[in-house]
Protein backbone atom coordinates (compact mmCIF):
# COMPACT_ATOMS: atom_id res chain seq x y z
CA UNK A 1 0.00 0.00 0.00
CA UNK A 2 1.53 3.14 -0.94
CA UNK A 3 1.33 6.10 1.26
CA UNK A 4 -1.00 8.39 -0.85
CA UNK A 5 -3.50 5.03 -0.26
CA UNK A 6 -3.39 4.65 2.82
CA UNK A 7 -3.46 8.22 3.88
CA UNK A 8 -6.73 8.45 1.76
CA UNK A 9 -8.08 4.95 3.12
CA UNK A 10 -7.18 6.86 6.69
CA UNK A 11 -9.24 9.83 5.65
CA UNK A 12 -12.41 7.89 4.66
CA UNK A 13 -12.48 5.95 7.41
CA UNK A 14 -12.18 9.40 9.16
CA UNK A 15 -15.01 10.66 7.59
CA UNK A 16 -17.26 7.19 7.86
CA UNK A 17 -16.42 7.67 11.42
CA UNK A 18 -17.49 11.48 12.07
CA UNK A 19 -20.74 10.29 10.04
CA UNK A 20 -21.47 7.23 12.23
CA UNK A 21 -21.30 9.33 15.59
CA UNK A 22 -23.01 12.20 14.17
CA UNK A 23 -26.08 9.82 12.59
CA UNK A 24 -25.57 8.00 15.94
CA UNK A 25 -26.17 11.12 18.02
CA UNK A 26 -28.88 12.57 15.76
CA UNK A 27 -30.74 9.17 15.50
CA UNK A 28 -30.50 9.52 19.35
CA UNK A 29 -31.50 13.11 19.72
CA UNK A 30 -34.76 12.15 17.08
CA UNK A 31 -35.44 8.81 19.48
CA UNK A 32 -35.77 11.44 22.47
CA UNK A 33 -37.89 14.28 20.63
CA UNK A 34 -40.04 12.09 18.63
CA UNK A 35 -41.20 10.23 22.15
CA UNK A 36 -41.40 13.40 23.18
CA UNK A 37 -43.64 15.20 21.02
CA UNK A 38 -45.47 11.53 20.85
CA UNK A 39 -46.52 11.59 24.43
CA UNK A 40 -47.53 15.24 24.21
CA UNK A 41 -49.46 14.94 21.97
CA UNK A 42 -51.46 11.97 23.12
CA UNK A 43 -52.05 13.93 25.63
CA UNK A 44 -53.45 16.42 24.65
CA UNK A 45 -55.62 13.63 22.71
CA UNK A 46 -56.41 12.31 26.17
CA UNK A 47 -57.25 15.55 27.70
CA UNK A 48 -60.23 16.13 24.85
CA UNK A 49 -61.33 13.02 25.77
CA UNK A 50 -61.62 13.56 28.93
CA UNK A 51 -63.19 16.84 28.69
CA UNK A 52 -65.69 15.10 26.18
CA UNK A 53 -66.82 12.65 29.12
CA UNK A 54 -66.63 15.18 32.27
CA UNK A 55 -68.87 17.32 29.80
CA UNK A 56 -71.30 14.48 29.58
CA UNK A 57 -70.69 13.48 33.27
CA UNK A 58 -71.83 16.97 33.91
CA UNK A 59 -74.69 17.26 32.17
CA UNK A 60 -75.73 14.08 33.68
CA UNK A 61 -75.76 15.03 37.39
CA UNK A 62 -77.12 18.57 36.75
CA UNK A 63 -80.07 17.83 34.53
CA UNK A 64 -80.99 14.00 34.93
CA UNK A 65 -79.32 12.55 37.97
CA UNK A 66 -82.54 12.92 39.95
CA UNK A 67 -84.99 11.60 37.00
CA UNK A 68 -82.93 7.84 37.22
CA UNK A 69 -85.77 5.59 39.10
CA UNK A 70 -88.73 7.62 36.59
CA UNK A 71 -88.49 6.92 32.91
CA UNK A 72 -91.08 8.58 32.13
CA UNK A 73 -90.00 11.52 33.36
CA UNK A 74 -86.46 10.86 32.71
CA UNK A 75 -86.99 9.96 28.69
CA UNK A 76 -87.59 13.40 27.88
CA UNK A 77 -85.11 15.10 29.66
CA UNK A 78 -82.09 12.49 28.62
CA UNK A 79 -83.76 13.18 24.48
CA UNK A 80 -83.22 16.89 25.43
CA UNK A 81 -79.90 16.32 26.59
CA UNK A 82 -78.61 13.67 23.95
CA UNK A 83 -79.69 16.11 21.20
CA UNK A 84 -77.66 18.92 23.22
CA UNK A 85 -75.04 16.91 22.56
CA UNK A 86 -72.79 16.21 20.14
CA UNK A 87 -71.09 13.32 21.72
CA UNK A 88 -74.18 11.31 22.95
CA UNK A 89 -76.10 8.98 20.58
CA UNK A 90 -78.32 7.48 23.24
CA UNK A 91 -78.73 7.25 26.56
CA UNK A 92 -80.49 4.45 28.29
CA UNK A 93 -81.20 3.50 31.88
CA UNK A 94 -80.35 -0.54 33.16
CA UNK A 95 -80.69 -2.95 35.63
CA UNK A 96 -78.35 -5.41 35.87
CA UNK A 97 -80.00 -7.29 33.50
CA UNK A 98 -81.92 -5.59 31.01
CA UNK A 99 -82.38 -2.12 29.76
CA UNK A 100 -85.59 -0.63 30.73
CA UNK A 101 -85.15 3.15 29.29
CA UNK A 102 -83.78 4.48 26.47
CA UNK A 103 -83.51 7.17 23.79
CA UNK A 104 -83.98 5.12 21.11
CA UNK A 105 -87.21 3.46 20.93
CA UNK A 106 -86.87 -0.47 21.89
CA UNK A 107 -88.65 -2.75 20.20
CA UNK A 108 -88.54 -5.21 22.69
CA UNK A 109 -87.23 -5.81 25.95
CA UNK A 110 -83.36 -5.57 25.49
CA UNK A 111 -80.57 -7.61 27.91
CA UNK A 112 -77.92 -5.94 29.54
CA UNK A 113 -74.75 -6.89 27.95
CA UNK A 114 -72.00 -5.20 30.11
CA UNK A 115 -70.29 -7.17 32.36
CA UNK A 116 -68.74 -6.25 35.29
CA UNK A 117 -69.83 -2.78 35.43
CA UNK A 118 -67.09 -0.81 38.26
CA UNK A 119 -69.54 1.67 40.55
CA UNK A 120 -69.39 5.10 39.52
CA UNK A 121 -67.91 6.42 36.25
CA UNK A 122 -66.34 3.66 33.98
CA UNK A 123 -65.97 3.76 29.84
CA UNK A 124 -67.21 0.50 28.08
CA UNK A 125 -66.99 -1.15 24.34
CA UNK A 126 -69.31 -2.91 22.72
CA UNK A 127 -68.71 -4.30 19.52
CA UNK A 128 -72.05 -4.52 18.38
CA UNK A 129 -74.47 -2.70 20.10
CA UNK A 130 -77.86 -4.64 20.53
CA UNK A 131 -79.55 -0.82 19.70
CA UNK A 132 -78.78 0.26 16.74
CA UNK A 133 -78.02 -2.84 13.97
CA UNK A 134 -74.38 -3.48 12.85
CA UNK A 135 -73.02 -0.71 14.70
CA UNK A 136 -70.41 -0.62 17.60
CA UNK A 137 -70.24 1.73 20.70
CA UNK A 138 -68.77 3.07 23.46
CA UNK A 139 -70.78 3.22 26.62
CA UNK A 140 -70.06 5.79 29.39
CA UNK A 141 -71.06 3.86 31.98
CA UNK A 142 -72.38 5.91 35.17
CA UNK A 143 -73.52 3.49 38.18
CA UNK A 144 -75.36 4.02 41.21
CA UNK A 145 -77.84 2.55 43.34
CA UNK A 146 -78.18 -0.41 41.11
CA UNK A 147 -78.98 1.87 38.19
CA UNK A 148 -76.64 1.87 35.40
CA UNK A 149 -77.08 4.92 33.06
CA UNK A 150 -75.55 4.71 29.83
CA UNK A 151 -74.56 7.22 27.40
CA UNK A 152 -73.92 6.10 24.16
CA UNK A 153 -71.39 7.31 21.98
CA UNK A 154 -70.09 7.10 18.36
CA UNK A 155 -67.00 4.92 17.51
CA UNK A 156 -66.07 7.11 14.99
CA UNK A 157 -65.81 10.34 17.65
CA UNK A 158 -63.04 8.48 19.24
CA UNK A 159 -60.90 7.44 15.80
CA UNK A 160 -61.51 10.90 14.80
CA UNK A 161 -59.71 12.34 18.09
CA UNK A 162 -56.96 9.56 17.40
CA UNK A 163 -56.50 11.16 14.05
CA UNK A 164 -53.08 13.45 14.02
CA UNK A 165 -51.82 15.54 11.66
CA UNK A 166 -48.28 14.36 11.21
CA UNK A 167 -47.53 10.65 10.57
CA UNK A 168 -45.09 11.00 13.25
CA UNK A 169 -46.46 8.58 15.52
CA UNK A 170 -50.10 6.20 15.93
CA UNK A 171 -51.66 6.92 19.05
CA UNK A 172 -54.23 3.91 20.41
CA UNK A 173 -57.03 3.25 22.73
CA UNK A 174 -57.25 -0.34 24.55
CA UNK A 175 -60.81 -0.79 25.89
CA UNK A 176 -62.62 -4.02 26.99
CA UNK A 177 -60.02 -5.85 24.56
CA UNK A 178 -60.48 -3.93 21.88
CA UNK A 179 -57.57 -1.81 19.92
CA UNK A 180 -58.78 1.28 18.85
CA UNK A 181 -57.23 3.53 16.09
CA UNK A 182 -57.66 5.71 13.77
CA UNK A 183 -58.24 3.01 11.33
CA UNK A 184 -60.95 1.46 13.25
CA UNK A 185 -61.41 -1.10 16.07
CA UNK A 186 -59.98 -4.47 15.67
CA UNK A 187 -60.11 -6.99 18.57
CA UNK A 188 -56.47 -8.17 20.46
CA UNK A 189 -57.44 -9.94 23.35
CA UNK A 190 -53.55 -10.75 23.93
CA UNK A 191 -52.73 -7.15 22.98
CA UNK A 192 -50.08 -6.02 25.82
CA UNK A 193 -49.75 -2.20 26.49
CA UNK A 194 -46.13 -0.64 26.29
CA UNK A 195 -45.47 1.22 29.76
CA UNK A 196 -43.45 3.37 28.57
CA UNK A 197 -46.09 5.06 26.17
CA UNK A 198 -48.85 5.11 28.23
CA UNK A 199 -50.96 8.22 28.97
CA UNK A 200 -53.84 7.33 31.16
CA UNK A 201 -56.36 9.80 32.68
CA UNK A 202 -59.28 8.35 34.86
CA UNK A 203 -61.58 6.74 31.77
CA UNK A 204 -59.65 5.31 29.60
CA UNK A 205 -55.71 4.02 28.74
CA UNK A 206 -54.00 5.69 25.98
CA UNK A 207 -50.76 5.20 24.18
CA UNK A 208 -48.70 5.34 21.20
CA UNK A 209 -46.68 3.71 19.10
CA UNK A 210 -44.03 4.24 16.88
CA UNK A 211 -42.40 2.48 14.14
CA UNK A 212 -39.40 2.89 12.31
CA UNK A 213 -40.78 4.87 9.38
CA UNK A 214 -42.19 7.23 12.15
CA UNK A 215 -38.52 7.83 12.93
CA UNK A 216 -37.74 8.11 9.74
CA UNK A 217 -40.30 11.23 9.12
CA UNK A 218 -39.68 12.80 12.20
CA UNK A 219 -35.61 12.93 11.80
CA UNK A 220 -35.58 13.89 7.97
CA UNK A 221 -38.23 17.10 8.12
CA UNK A 222 -36.81 17.83 11.80
CA UNK A 223 -33.26 16.85 11.13
CA UNK A 224 -32.14 17.05 7.45
CA UNK A 225 -29.86 20.11 8.19
CA UNK A 226 -28.21 18.25 10.85
CA UNK A 227 -27.70 15.40 8.76
CA UNK A 228 -26.68 17.75 6.25
CA UNK A 229 -24.16 19.44 8.72
CA UNK A 230 -22.49 16.65 10.08
CA UNK A 231 -21.76 15.38 6.27
CA UNK A 232 -19.91 18.82 5.24
CA UNK A 233 -18.11 18.76 8.58
CA UNK A 234 -16.99 15.10 8.07
CA UNK A 235 -15.62 15.89 4.56
CA UNK A 236 -13.89 19.26 5.78
CA UNK A 237 -12.67 17.19 8.66
CA UNK A 238 -11.36 14.84 6.01
CA UNK A 239 -9.55 17.21 3.61
CA UNK A 240 -7.73 18.81 6.50
CA UNK A 241 -6.69 15.41 7.45
CA UNK A 242 -5.40 14.57 3.94
CA UNK A 243 -3.55 17.94 3.74
CA UNK A 244 -1.71 17.58 7.53
CA UNK A 245 -1.03 13.55 6.44
CA UNK A 246 0.81 14.21 3.34
CA UNK A 247 2.51 17.23 4.64
CA UNK A 248 3.90 15.10 7.14
CA UNK A 249 7.03 13.78 7.16
CA UNK A 250 6.60 9.99 7.80
CA UNK A 251 10.10 8.78 7.46
CA UNK A 252 10.88 10.29 11.19
CA UNK A 253 8.12 7.63 12.28
CA UNK A 254 9.38 5.00 10.30
CA UNK A 255 12.79 5.48 11.65
CA UNK A 256 11.88 5.61 15.29
CA UNK A 257 9.88 2.01 14.49
CA UNK A 258 13.40 0.85 12.99
CA UNK A 259 15.16 1.63 15.70
CA UNK A 260 13.08 0.25 17.93
CA UNK A 261 12.97 -3.02 16.31
CA UNK A 262 16.77 -2.80 16.19
CA UNK A 263 16.93 -3.35 11.94
CA UNK A 264 19.65 -0.55 11.71
CA UNK A 265 22.52 -3.01 10.67
CA UNK A 266 26.26 -2.16 9.44
CA UNK A 267 27.47 -3.74 5.61
CA UNK A 268 31.39 -3.26 6.10
CA UNK A 269 32.91 -2.50 2.35
CA UNK A 270 36.82 -3.86 2.59
CA UNK A 271 39.90 -1.25 1.94
CA UNK A 272 43.13 -2.55 0.45
CA UNK A 273 46.60 -1.03 0.50
CA UNK A 274 48.47 -0.71 -2.80
CA UNK A 275 49.87 -4.34 -2.34
CA UNK A 276 46.13 -5.37 -2.10
CA UNK A 277 46.46 -5.90 1.74
CA UNK A 278 42.64 -5.80 3.50
CA UNK A 279 43.99 -3.02 5.90
CA UNK A 280 40.03 -1.97 6.79
CA UNK A 281 36.63 -1.45 6.38
CA UNK A 282 34.01 1.09 5.96
CA UNK A 283 30.86 0.41 8.19
CA UNK A 284 28.04 1.59 6.11
CA UNK A 285 24.08 1.51 6.85
CA UNK A 286 21.50 -0.34 5.87
CA UNK A 287 18.38 -0.49 6.67
CA UNK A 288 16.84 -4.40 6.97
CA UNK A 289 13.46 -3.57 6.51
CA UNK A 290 10.96 -6.44 6.47
CA UNK A 291 8.04 -5.51 4.10
CA UNK A 292 10.77 -3.55 1.74
CA UNK A 293 14.05 -5.64 2.16
CA UNK A 294 17.47 -3.79 2.53
CA UNK A 295 17.48 -0.35 2.35
CA UNK A 296 20.35 1.70 1.30
CA UNK A 297 21.66 5.17 3.54
CA UNK A 298 20.61 7.64 1.32
CA UNK A 299 16.97 6.96 1.18
CA UNK A 300 16.86 7.80 5.01
CA UNK A 301 20.14 9.28 6.35
CA UNK A 302 19.24 12.27 5.40
CA UNK A 303 16.05 12.25 7.39
CA UNK A 304 18.14 10.91 10.16
CA UNK A 305 20.77 13.79 10.21
CA UNK A 306 17.88 16.39 9.93
CA UNK A 307 15.76 14.55 12.83
CA UNK A 308 18.68 13.70 14.82
CA UNK A 309 17.64 9.77 14.69
CA UNK A 310 21.38 9.18 13.08
CA UNK A 311 23.00 9.09 17.14
CA UNK A 312 20.65 6.19 17.34
CA UNK A 313 21.07 4.57 14.18
CA UNK A 314 25.18 5.19 14.96
CA UNK A 315 24.66 3.47 18.17
CA UNK A 316 23.02 0.72 16.86
CA UNK A 317 25.57 0.34 14.32
CA UNK A 318 28.62 0.45 16.72
CA UNK A 319 26.49 -2.73 19.18
CA UNK A 320 26.25 -4.65 16.19
CA UNK A 321 29.71 -4.26 14.79
CA UNK A 322 30.84 -4.97 18.59
CA UNK A 323 28.79 -8.41 18.78
CA UNK A 324 29.89 -9.19 15.54
CA UNK A 325 34.01 -8.92 15.60
CA UNK A 326 34.59 -9.43 19.17
CA UNK A 327 34.86 -13.74 18.48
CA UNK A 328 37.90 -12.48 15.69
CA UNK A 329 39.64 -9.98 18.21
CA UNK A 330 42.98 -11.91 17.72
CA UNK A 331 42.65 -12.66 14.02
CA UNK A 332 42.30 -8.80 13.91
CA UNK A 333 45.20 -8.64 16.26
CA UNK A 334 47.28 -10.65 13.71
CA UNK A 335 46.71 -8.29 10.76
CA UNK A 336 49.20 -6.00 10.11
CA UNK A 337 47.07 -3.06 10.34
CA UNK A 338 43.13 -3.19 10.67
CA UNK A 339 40.77 0.73 9.95
CA UNK A 340 37.20 0.56 11.13
CA UNK A 341 35.91 3.81 9.51
CA UNK A 342 32.39 4.79 10.85
CA UNK A 343 30.60 7.70 8.76
CA UNK A 344 29.68 10.73 11.24
CA UNK A 345 27.59 13.60 10.19
CA UNK A 346 28.68 17.20 11.54
CA UNK A 347 25.65 17.36 14.21
CA UNK A 348 26.71 14.51 15.47
CA UNK A 349 30.50 16.20 16.73
CA UNK A 350 28.35 18.09 19.75
CA UNK A 351 26.52 15.58 20.60
CA UNK A 352 27.91 13.15 23.77
CA UNK A 353 26.62 10.29 22.74
CA UNK A 354 29.22 10.18 19.55
CA UNK A 355 32.36 10.14 22.23
CA UNK A 356 29.97 7.73 24.33
CA UNK A 357 29.86 5.12 21.41
CA UNK A 358 33.28 5.47 20.19
CA UNK A 359 34.17 4.29 23.68
CA UNK A 360 32.24 1.93 23.77
CA UNK A 361 33.52 0.45 20.53
CA UNK A 362 36.86 1.12 21.51
CA UNK A 363 36.52 -0.46 25.27
CA UNK A 364 34.32 -3.23 23.60
CA UNK A 365 36.62 -4.68 21.53
CA UNK A 366 38.93 -5.02 24.52
CA UNK A 367 41.02 -1.85 22.81
CA UNK A 368 42.41 -5.16 20.17
CA UNK A 369 44.85 -3.80 17.41
CA UNK A 370 42.91 -1.49 15.41
CA UNK A 371 42.23 2.08 14.41
CA UNK A 372 39.14 3.79 14.58
CA UNK A 373 38.14 6.31 12.13
CA UNK A 374 35.71 8.58 11.82
CA UNK A 375 35.03 9.93 8.29
CA UNK A 376 33.15 13.38 8.04
CA UNK A 377 31.69 14.24 5.03
CA UNK A 378 32.61 17.45 2.99
CA UNK A 379 29.59 17.48 0.98
CA UNK A 380 27.88 19.74 3.87
CA UNK A 381 29.65 22.78 5.35
CA UNK A 382 31.27 21.31 8.75
CA UNK A 383 30.70 24.44 10.99
CA UNK A 384 33.99 25.89 12.54
CA UNK A 385 32.91 26.97 15.88
CA UNK A 386 34.75 26.30 18.77
CA UNK A 387 31.94 23.65 20.25
CA UNK A 388 33.07 21.63 16.81
CA UNK A 389 36.25 21.75 16.95
CA UNK A 390 36.16 20.74 20.57
CA UNK A 391 34.06 17.80 19.92
CA UNK A 392 36.79 17.01 17.04
CA UNK A 393 39.64 17.29 19.87
CA UNK A 394 37.93 15.47 22.36
CA UNK A 395 37.90 12.05 19.64
CA UNK A 396 41.13 12.55 18.77
CA UNK A 397 42.10 12.48 22.61
CA UNK A 398 40.82 9.05 22.81
CA UNK A 399 43.16 8.15 19.24
CA UNK A 400 40.51 8.37 17.05
CA UNK A 401 41.25 8.99 13.81
CA UNK A 402 39.37 11.85 11.45
CA UNK A 403 38.94 11.28 7.75
CA UNK A 404 37.86 14.09 5.30
CA UNK A 405 34.96 12.23 4.01
CA UNK A 406 33.89 12.80 0.02
CA UNK A 407 36.76 15.47 -0.51
CA UNK A 408 36.93 17.50 -3.28
CA UNK A 409 33.18 17.69 -3.48
CA UNK A 410 32.56 20.42 -1.62
CA UNK A 411 33.03 23.02 1.03
CA UNK A 412 36.44 22.91 1.18
CA UNK A 413 37.07 21.80 4.74
CA UNK A 414 39.98 21.80 4.79
CA UNK A 415 40.43 25.00 6.14
CA UNK A 416 39.89 22.51 8.89
CA UNK A 417 43.17 21.61 8.91
CA UNK A 418 44.35 24.76 10.51
CA UNK A 419 42.69 23.92 13.67
CA UNK A 420 42.98 20.04 13.51
CA UNK A 421 44.85 17.75 12.01
CA UNK A 422 43.12 15.29 9.71
CA UNK A 423 44.53 11.82 9.34
CA UNK A 424 42.59 10.78 5.84
CA UNK A 425 41.06 12.81 2.89
CA UNK A 426 38.86 10.48 0.78
CA UNK A 427 38.62 11.82 -2.46
CA UNK A 428 35.17 10.80 -3.68
CA UNK A 429 34.18 8.30 -6.13
CA UNK A 430 32.75 11.03 -8.94
CA UNK A 431 37.06 11.88 -9.42
CA UNK A 432 38.06 8.01 -9.47
CA UNK A 433 34.86 8.39 -12.34
CA UNK A 434 36.64 10.47 -14.21
CA UNK A 435 39.84 8.58 -14.48
CA UNK A 436 40.11 7.31 -18.28
CA UNK A 437 37.46 9.47 -19.08
CA UNK A 438 39.13 12.69 -21.18
CA UNK A 439 42.39 14.20 -20.41
CA UNK A 440 41.41 17.57 -18.84
CA UNK A 441 39.55 15.29 -16.28
CA UNK A 442 42.31 13.36 -15.75
CA UNK A 443 44.13 16.47 -15.06
CA UNK A 444 41.47 17.52 -12.02
CA UNK A 445 42.31 14.26 -10.47
CA UNK A 446 45.83 14.37 -10.71
CA UNK A 447 45.30 17.91 -9.03
CA UNK A 448 43.05 16.36 -6.38
CA UNK A 449 45.94 13.93 -5.24
CA UNK A 450 48.59 16.29 -6.06
CA UNK A 451 47.26 18.70 -3.38
CA UNK A 452 46.79 15.90 -0.53
CA UNK A 453 50.32 15.21 -1.45
CA UNK A 454 51.33 18.67 -0.60
CA UNK A 455 49.45 18.91 2.50
CA UNK A 456 50.83 15.50 3.78
CA UNK A 457 47.55 13.58 4.25
CA UNK A 458 47.28 10.16 2.83
CA UNK A 459 44.65 9.24 0.41
CA UNK A 460 41.84 6.62 0.33
CA UNK A 461 40.40 6.66 -3.18
CA UNK A 462 36.78 5.50 -3.05
CA UNK A 463 34.79 3.43 -5.87
CA UNK A 464 36.96 2.23 -7.75
CA UNK A 465 35.47 -0.09 -10.24
CA UNK A 466 38.59 -1.13 -13.14
CA UNK A 467 41.80 -2.01 -13.02
CA UNK A 468 43.07 0.97 -15.50
CA UNK A 469 41.66 2.96 -12.50
CA UNK A 470 43.55 1.24 -10.25
CA UNK A 471 46.59 1.86 -12.07
CA UNK A 472 46.12 5.54 -12.30
CA UNK A 473 45.91 5.70 -8.77
CA UNK A 474 49.11 4.10 -7.94
CA UNK A 475 50.97 5.96 -10.16
CA UNK A 476 49.64 8.89 -8.55
CA UNK A 477 50.93 7.61 -5.28
CA UNK A 478 47.52 6.63 -3.56
CA UNK A 479 47.59 5.04 -0.34
CA UNK A 480 44.24 3.20 -0.03
CA UNK A 481 42.13 1.76 -2.15
CA UNK A 482 37.84 0.83 -1.70
CA UNK A 483 35.65 0.07 -4.54
CA UNK A 484 33.66 -2.47 -6.11
CA UNK A 485 36.80 -3.51 -7.77
CA UNK A 486 38.14 -5.32 -4.45
CA UNK A 487 34.76 -5.63 -2.59
CA UNK A 488 31.48 -4.49 -1.80
CA UNK A 489 30.14 -3.54 0.94
CA UNK A 490 28.80 -6.90 2.79
CA UNK A 491 27.08 -8.18 6.05
CA UNK A 492 29.56 -8.23 9.23
CA UNK A 493 29.24 -12.44 8.82
CA UNK A 494 30.09 -12.25 5.14
CA UNK A 495 32.99 -9.72 5.70
CA UNK A 496 34.13 -12.30 8.15
CA UNK A 497 34.05 -15.55 6.42
CA UNK A 498 35.82 -13.28 3.29
CA UNK A 499 38.50 -11.55 5.19
CA UNK A 500 38.93 -12.81 8.80
CA UNK A 501 38.38 -16.52 8.66
P1 LIG B 1 30.14 7.48 1.25
O1 LIG B 1 30.61 7.69 2.63
O2 LIG B 1 30.80 8.26 0.18
O3 LIG B 1 30.19 5.92 0.99
C1 LIG B 1 30.59 5.35 -0.19
C2 LIG B 1 29.42 4.90 -0.98
O4 LIG B 1 29.88 4.46 -2.26
C3 LIG B 1 28.72 3.69 -0.37
O5 LIG B 1 27.38 3.77 -0.73
C4 LIG B 1 29.36 2.53 -1.09
O6 LIG B 1 28.53 1.39 -1.10
C5 LIG B 1 29.52 3.11 -2.46
N1 LIG B 1 30.59 2.46 -3.20
C6 LIG B 1 31.78 2.01 -2.74
N2 LIG B 1 32.50 1.50 -3.76
C7 LIG B 1 31.76 1.63 -4.89
C8 LIG B 1 31.95 1.31 -6.26
O7 LIG B 1 32.98 0.77 -6.67
N3 LIG B 1 30.97 1.60 -7.14
C9 LIG B 1 29.83 2.19 -6.74
N4 LIG B 1 28.88 2.45 -7.64
N5 LIG B 1 29.59 2.52 -5.45
C10 LIG B 1 30.56 2.25 -4.54
P2 LIG B 1 26.29 3.59 0.31
O8 LIG B 1 26.64 2.48 1.24
O9 LIG B 1 25.00 3.55 -0.43
O10 LIG B 1 26.38 4.91 1.15
C11 LIG B 1 26.02 6.11 0.60
C12 LIG B 1 26.32 7.23 1.54
O11 LIG B 1 25.52 7.16 2.71
C13 LIG B 1 27.72 7.22 2.09
O12 LIG B 1 28.57 7.78 1.16
C14 LIG B 1 27.58 8.08 3.34
O13 LIG B 1 27.63 9.44 3.00
C15 LIG B 1 26.18 7.75 3.77
N6 LIG B 1 26.23 6.80 4.88
C16 LIG B 1 26.28 5.46 4.83
N7 LIG B 1 26.27 4.94 6.09
C17 LIG B 1 26.26 6.01 6.94
C18 LIG B 1 26.28 6.15 8.37
O14 LIG B 1 26.34 5.20 9.13
N8 LIG B 1 26.25 7.43 8.87
C19 LIG B 1 26.23 8.52 8.07
N9 LIG B 1 26.22 9.72 8.64
N10 LIG B 1 26.21 8.41 6.73
C20 LIG B 1 26.24 7.18 6.16
CA1 LIG C 1 32.28 7.48 3.78
CA1 LIG D 1 31.83 9.48 -1.21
Amino acid sequence: MTKKSAILSSVVLLILLINLIGYVLISCRVYIALNQYAYEHTEQISQRINSMLESTITSYYTELDQYKHQCDQFLPLAKQVSLASPYTRSITLANRDFIYCSTITLNAKQKYVVQNVAQGVSLRYIASSPLVKKSDVFLLVVTSEDVYVNFGIDSFIFTNLLNVDMNYFTPLLYIDNYLVSKNGTTLSPSFKVDEHHLVENAYIRLFYQIDRQNYLNFGLINYAYFYFIITVLSFICGVVLYVFLMRRDWTVFAIAKGLKRKQFVPYLQPVFDKDRRMVGAEVLARWLHPKYGLIAPDQFIPNAEHSGQINQIFSQLVDKVVAGLKPFQSRIDSLNEFHLAFNVASPQLTHFHLLRDCKHLIYGLNRCHFQLVLELTERVQIPQDELHIQGIISLKKQGIRIALDDFGTGHSSLSYLKNIKIDYLKMDKSFTDMIGEEEFKDHIVANVLDLAERIGVPVVAEGIENQYQELYLLNHNTQFFQGYYYGRPVSIDEFIRLYLS
